[in-house]
């Protein structure tokens, strides 16, 4: 019998009666060898699993950017409109094809890319939008600079993903369009809420701010409702600083998009509609089209080492990583997530667990503290006169009495996550030191109350 055949407690055992260096020396993975998790815990002045080690950097640079940033620099076409070849036309060109999308519109940001969305669909004052409070704040930014209403549903606590039925529950009359976000890169229940839309006639923006690349059912993410927003904010796995695009196969719904951002003047030159000035520049266009070919490797590499670490954490009891509806075949890993199970850790808190983890050289976030729920624009809006003369009294005191999720806040305290962006470019003994850290915390949780 191997040792990986052996149960985790049968194994302690039998390697602390034999010895631990001839069980380490047979031809195991070198994960297996776990005497690296058998020592005492760095917090407690053992040796760290990790030490002196730094990650992958993100945002990504090579000369290729640096060259194409020079070069805009040089070239004197500095904004858009200065040439239908320059680096902003051809980057929606290259990144709609990569994406298997028709059309492309770049903006400044992903919260503008959503707000161009929902002013393109008409959505204003006294219409709602249905989206997810575990999210960054630009999802409801972009409906609430369109005076509409942000309607929150709660998710499903396994993939802290929108729940579809919840998001049924909570459509009205004034529903106008449903905004799932895919968090952490991977896909929400779109099979649901795109059937849920169709039912009650409603819009879809799927914000994919945080899903480049990643596909669902033969498709990648953001090309599959009507309208799709990324961000190339610094953190996101394809980066430019800030910066955003639209993607979308209806030539007409994009030409007003295009229209919206361009401050309400269309591609013939007419100012014909309420627009902001969205527009990206040439430098955000250039260092993101110099980014994108070796994007797709990156891409590869992050799903490979996010499948490592999943196959390394499965059999701990103590953590589950993010849970992926069926269709999901790859992600973006802008973060990897797991949940926290603090039951199986002797009820020891997540701040403790998180505190030991980052002594063994690894750092997990708790990332989104609070959902957006339970931020003050909620009350802020009730108050506000523009929701006021367009909400009745009544429709204003129910949105905020119904303003519970109870499956985000548990979310939010069980999160534990990493910014992956960066760190899961790198190699498989750096998954090793991060599952190995999480599990020699979960095999000393006995000795977790004492720190
Ligand atoms: C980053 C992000 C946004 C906003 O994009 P910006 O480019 O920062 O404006 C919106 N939604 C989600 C899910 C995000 O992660």
């Amino acid at each position: 019998m191997k040792p990986n055949d052996l149960t985790r407690r049968e194994f302690l055992a039998a390697a602390s009666a034999s010895s631990l260096a001839a069980v380490a020396s047979t031809s195991l993975p070198a994960y297996a060898d776990i005497t690296r998790r058998a020592g005492k815990l760095a917090i407690l002045g053992g040796e760290p699993i990790r030490k002196n080690k730094g990650w992958p950097d993100w945002p990504y640079v090579d000369d290729r950017i640096v060259d194409a940033v020079v070069k805009t620099t040089k070239s004197g076409i500095w904004c858009r409109i200065q040439s239908a070849t320059g680096t902003v036309p051809t980057f929606e060109k290259e990144f709609a094809k990569l994406m298997g999308s028709k059309f492309c519109v770049a903006t400044g940001s992903g919260t503008q890319a959503l707000h161009t969305c929902v002013e393109a669909l008409g959505i204003s004052a006294g219409d709602e939008v249905i989206t997810s409070p575990y999210t960054d704040p630009g999802t409801i930014a972009s409906i609430l600079s369109a005076r509409a209403l942000p309607v929150l549903a709660d998710l499903d606590p396994a993939s802290y993903q929108l729940d579809p039925a919840d998001v049924e529950r909570r459509i009205t009359e004034n529903t106008r369009a449903i905004m799932p976000v895919h968090m952490m890169g991977q896909a929400a229940d779109l099979e649901r809420i795109m059937a849920i839309a169709r039912r009650h006639k409603l819009s879809v923006i799927e914000d994919a701010a945080q899903a480049h690349l990643a596909e669902y059912q033969g498709k990648k993410l953001g090309t599959i409702a009507p309208l799709g927003c990324f961000s190339f904010q610094s953190s996101k796995t394809i980066a430019a600083g800030e910066g955003g695009a639209i993607l979308g196969d209806d030539e007409e719904l994009m030409d007003k998009c295009y229209t919206v951002h361009n401050h309400g003047t269309s591609r013939r030159g007419r100012t014909e509609v309420i627009g902001p000035k969205y527009r990206m520049n040439e430098f955000e266009a250039a260092v993101l089209l110099a980014q994108l070919a070796g994007a797709q490797e990156r891409f590869r590499r992050r799903n490979e080492n996010a499948a490592h670490l999943t196959a390394r954490l499965r059999g701990c009891p103590g953590v589950a990583p993010q849970k992926l509806y069926p269709g999901t075949t790859s992600g973006s890993f802008y973060l990897y997530a797991m949940s926290y199970r603090k039951e199986q850790f002797n009820g020891v808190d997540r701040a403790r667990f998180l505190k030991a983890v980052a002594s063994e050289g690894v750092s997990l976030s708790p990332y989104i503290e609070r959902g957006l729920h339970r931020e003050p624009w909620v009350d802020h809006i009730v108050q506000t006169k523009a929701y006021q003369k367009t909400f009745s009294a009544r429709r204003l005191q129910q949105f905020r009495e119904e303003m519970q999720c109870p499956n985000c806040d548990r979310v939010c305290a069980e999160m534990a996550m990493i910014w992956a962006s960066g760190p899961l470019l790198g190699t498989q003994a750096d998954m090793d030191d991060i599952a190995d850290a999480i599990l020699k915390v979960y095999e000393n949780r006995d000795k977790l109350a004492a720190i």
